[in-house]
């Protein structure tokens, strides 16, 4: 059968930046498994998925509209060190959970001067153009639970 709304997909990639360093892979955690067209996986893959079939590789790059967003600067704050717990052993690279009205939301300190903290709230892929080579792995019908939870049981998928 072939990739569709409502197919359960395995499969593994190796995902690249432009300078073809690899930013992720499945080789350290197995072939991934999601549901098509519930917005699981960025949408440049998941249109490039719809009408491919077990077996099938190929690649394919994905801009930032249709990857993990273009960078949005109102989400990068510059705070100062004492202001934050912890402050004294924050280091570059770190992920800090950070609450406001809205909730709570994951940033990273992405730079140290002195007391000013930079602490950038976009995902840490966005901006970026994303190549994906992809082998699919298996594809299959969804279950009536699967549907029914919006994500996939077993393998590669949830499991409870
Ligand atoms: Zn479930």
């Amino acid at each position: 059968m072939t990739i569709t709304k409502g197919s359960v997909v395995l499969f593994d990639y190796t995902l690249t930046d432009d300078e073809k360093e690899i930013i992720d892979s499945s080789k350290d955690g197995g072939p991934l498994a999601y549901l098509q067209g519930e917005g699981q996986i960025v949408r440049g893959l998941e249109k490039a998925m719809e009408g491919k079939k077990a077996g099938d590789s190929f690649k394919i790059s994905v801009t930032p509209d249709e990857g993990y967003g273009m960078i949005d600067p109102e989400k990068i704050a510059v705070v100062d060190a004492d202001q934050i717990e912890g402050g004294d052993e924050l280091e570059e690279g770190m992920q800090l959970e950070a609450s406001h009205d809205e909730g709570e939301q994951i940033v990273v300190v992405s730079k140290i001067e002195g007391k000013k903290v930079t602490l950038d709230g976009n995902h840490p892929l966005a901006g970026l153009n994303l190549h994906f080579d992809i082998t699919i792995r298996e594809v299959r019908e969804a279950t009536a639970e699967e549907i029914e939870h919006g994500h996939v049981h077993g393998p590669g998928g949830h499991h409870h």
